[in-house]
């Protein structure tokens, strides 16, 4: 038995499933979990001393490689001199500088400690400022699992909203719409029965958490004629994008000013972190000054926001992205033949992609569903004895960080085709 299986087996028996987040467990790829005991660069080493070329990069946090020797010294400055205090401190006002400078939309920013929070303060925030109840996702969007959000597209566009979790209380279902993702007429309908009832629109610009799916053209845009005009908010989960695709958000490629945007993973350079940044009239809502309670005793926390500020500006140079998304091109054009013959394709943006084992690139998850999920799981454990760590499950998408040289990209792409037989 391996060790990392060993572990998985003690994990059991103490942690629920093993796990402390669900898709660690591998239960959507089957088999039992890595253990991992160091990471470096692109690379990740489990219990069994095996290593792996890592495209999950904790789940997108990871973007300058793992155990980045200037974040390290960064976190080992602050951590000396006081891990928390539960008060102010300096780097709080440059983190709120760093992230308003990224973008144009924020006036100002509150910092929580997950992106779970930062959306539930998001949420919390439009209702307090619309006085109104309801809110409208789009399926297959994730905003972290605060009750609101696990809620999925029932048979009806405006009465059947489904939860994705038990627990949560029919009264807090019923406020969430959800339609699906690229689909404005179904906004439009939405918005036409109930819109003077809608407090906002929540969505990640680019959809990270159902595999890939792009915007459509004018769909963003649609959001934000649609918000305007009915007076809801419209509220920018980041989480994944910020200071993914370039030095801000995707709204700023787009030229677009969502009223709330959420931030979380590369803003803590991999420690706990979330943020909530937007329009002054929106934010002074939040006590002491206004009527909307948020706290934190590790809100703010100074090691997270020293792994944080150096993480930004190690990256507050278009040259990163530029290459970024270079290297990633060339690496995901690679794949395609070999993709093509096994009826699979692939798409990125920037440094995030997705293998869809389908012949389409999804536009919303009903057509995600239509990939070969046993295909993916096969090609997933493969991967796993080459010695390639993908995000473990179809409905995910992958990160490439700085540390994925041309020659570790060649290396990979040679090992994922070697897996697609
Ligand atoms: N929003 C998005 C878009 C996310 O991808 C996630 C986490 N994957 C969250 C919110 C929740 O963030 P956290 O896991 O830090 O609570």
């Amino acid at each position: 038995m391996t060790l990392s299986r060993e572990l998985f087996n003690q994990s059991l028996n103490i942690i629920p499933g093993g796990v402390n987040s669900p898709v660690r467990s591998f239960s959507s790829v089957g088999g039992s979990p890595l253990y991992i005991k160091s990471g470096s660069g692109p690379y990740i080493y489990d219990a069994d001393n095996n290593s792996y070329i890592d495209f999950c990069g904790s789940w997108g946090p990871m973007i300058l490689g793992h155990a980045n020797k200037e974040i390290v010294k960064s976190i080992q400055h602050a951590a000396s001199l006081g891990i928390s205090f539960g008060t102010n401190t300096p780097a709080e006002i440059q983190m709120a500088q760093l992230i308003k400078e990224a973008f144009p939309s924020i006036d100002k920013v509150r910092l929580t400690t997950s992106g779970t929070e930062a959306t539930m303060t998001a949420l919390r925030l439009a209702r307090a400022y619309t006085k109104r109840n309801k809110i409208l996702k789009f399926d297959g969007c994730y905003h972290g699992h605060a009750d609101a959000f696990l809620v999925k597209a029932g048979s009806g566009l405006l009465t059947n909203s489904l939860s994705s979790s038990a627990g949560i209380p029919q009264t807090v279902i019923k406020d969430t719409l959800v339609v699906p993702y690229n689909d404005l007429d179904a906004v439009k309908v939405i918005f036409e029965e109930v819109g003077k009832e809608i407090a906002c629109v929540i969505v990640e610009p680019v959809a990270g958490n159902m595999g890939l799916v792009k915007p459509a053209p004018g769909f963003l845009e649609g959001l934000r004629e649609i918000t305007l005009k009915n007076n809801s908010l419209l509220i920018f989960d980041e989480v994944i994008t910020g200071f993914r695709l370039c030095f801000g958000g995707y709204q700023n490629f787009i030229k677009m000013s969502p009223d709330l945007t959420t931030l979380g993973k590369i803003i803590g350079g991999g420690l706990p972190i979330g943020a909530v940044g937007g329009k002054k009239e929106i934010m002074d809502l939040l006590a002491p000054l206004g009527g909307v309670y948020q706290a934190g005793t590790l809100s703010g926390n100074p090691v997270a926001l020293a792994a944080g500020i150096v993480s930004l500006l190690n990256l507050k140079n278009d040259n990163i992205y530029k290459q970024l998304e270079e290297k990633t091109n060339e690496f995901v054009n690679s794949l395609k033949p070999a993709l093509l013959e096994h009826q699979a394709c692939i798409q990125n943006i920037g440094s995030m992609f997705t293998i869809y084992f389908q012949n389409k690139i999804p536009n919303n998850l009903n057509e995600m569903k239509r990939c070969d999920t046993n295909l993916f799981n096969t090609f997933f454990h493969k991967l796993l004895k080459n010695g390639v760590y993908f995000s473990p499950s179809q409905f995910e998408v992958n990160f490439i960080s700085t540390e994925h040289t041309a020659s570790v990209l060649k290396t990979a792409a040679n090992k994922i085709i070697e897996s697609l037989n």
